[in-house]
């Protein structure tokens, strides 16, 4: 069993805690909170033990008729491996402390790609980091993560000469009320390429990639319209095949009448999932056109699910020696990833 605790209890972490406890070969220890507000009660509600993230505020608390398991330190002492989930920046701080109990961590991808030591994605380059040394990996944000889904297969099956994508970024997360635009669709960042692309050769060094990305007031889900150049020309058909054969990624049917982030977060309701998370990608099938060697698709991310299943299989990785095909198999059917 690998012992696992998760730092930051925010929207990745209680996905992450969730997805570590469904795992049959992980323990979750318990849960680092800051504050005991409805996050806390929920935490207790499902069984987790609380610990204090900053030791100071454990009178809070107290106050609120919380019983807490422990600090933070004794969250890492307990633990094989932490999973930090806390706004981006404060894992950079939190790294030394980690460190200092010689516990391997898992980082997301709000941080800079050298606070960790590798970058993981599973398609991408599960057993590079589980062959590594790494201490430490950094799991890539969501966009990162959708995008490398992708171009992995694509790059393996056919060669990609160019890779140009544009993303349209949610404003912010349902939860997060003081994001936006509200009423705008914002270039963000002004300057090209955005991050993203950078981001992807983290996990995939090879692919030519550019990002432009916008931000717009919606909270459900990103878009990404991509434009891939490869270095064949299949017919459309094939390049489908090719993505419904991966497990993270769902092919919308054509007729099913799913024409948006509204829909697809209804579907993943109707069909029983946990906060109604999409872990996949989400492609439309008919978007999957080819011009000559162009290859052009739609897609959507549900930014607050599709890095959960990464991180167990970040887990994997950096305590284990399980091949990345038994560790993607054992996450997939644990949580149900596979619409
Ligand atoms: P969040 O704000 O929803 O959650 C972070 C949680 O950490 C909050 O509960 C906060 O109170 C808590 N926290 C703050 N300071 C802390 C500290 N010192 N110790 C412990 N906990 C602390 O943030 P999030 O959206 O879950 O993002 C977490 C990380 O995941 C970031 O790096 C982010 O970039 C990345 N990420 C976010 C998304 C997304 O769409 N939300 C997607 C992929 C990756």
């Amino acid at each position: 069993m690998i012992r696992v605790g998760v730092n930051g209890y925010g929207t990745i972490g209680k996905r992450v805690a969730d997805a570590v406890a469904a795992q049959p070969d992980m323990a979750l220890v318990g849960v680092a909170k800051t504050r005991p507000n409805y996050e806390a009660e929920a935490a207790l509600r499902r069984g987790y033990d609380l610990h204090a993230a900053i030791a100071e505020r454990a009178d809070a608390f107290a106050d609120a008729g919380i019983d807490l398991a422990g600090d933070l330190d004794d969250l890492i002492e307990a633990s094989d491996v932490v999973v930090d989930c806390c706004p981006a920046g404060i894992g950079e701080r939190n790294r030394a402390r980690y460190a200092a109990h010689d516990t391997p961590a898992i980082l997301q991808g709000g941080e800079a790609a050298d606070v960790a030591d590798v970058s993981f994605n599973a398609r991408a380059n599960y057993e590079a980091v589980r062959d590594s040394d790494a201490e430490s990996a950094r799991v890539v944000s969501c966009n990162t993560t959708a995008l490398s889904r992708v171009l992995a297969p694509l790059e393996e099956e056919y060669g990609v000469e160019k890779a140009r994508v544009t993303l349209i970024r949610r404003g912010g997360d349902p939860a997060e009320t003081d994001r936006g635009p509200i009423n705008d669709v914002v270039p963000d960042p002004v300057s090209i390429p955005s991050h993203h692309g950078p981001d992807v050769n983290t996990v995939l060094p090879g692919i030519a990639v550019d990002t432009l990305a916008v931000k717009a007031p919606v909270t459900r889900m990103h878009t990404h319209g991509l434009n891939v150049t490869l270095e064949s020309t299949p017919e459309a058909g094939a390049v489908r095949d090719l993505l419904e054969a991966e497990s993270r990624v769902f092919v919308i049917p054509e007729g099913a009448g799913v024409d948006g982030g509204g829909a697809l977060k209804d579907y993943a309701m109707d069909a029983g999932r946990p906060r109604g998370d999409l872990w996949e990608n989400c492609v439309w099938g008919e978007s999957i056109q080819l011009q000559g060697s162009d290859l052009y698709l739609f897609e959507n991310v549900h930014q607050e699910a599709d890095v959960v299943p990464e991180n167990v299989d970040a887990i994997r990785a950096l305590a284990t020696d399980v091949p990345a095909v038994e560790s993607v198999a054992r996450t997939d059917e644990s949580l149900g990833v596979g619409l």
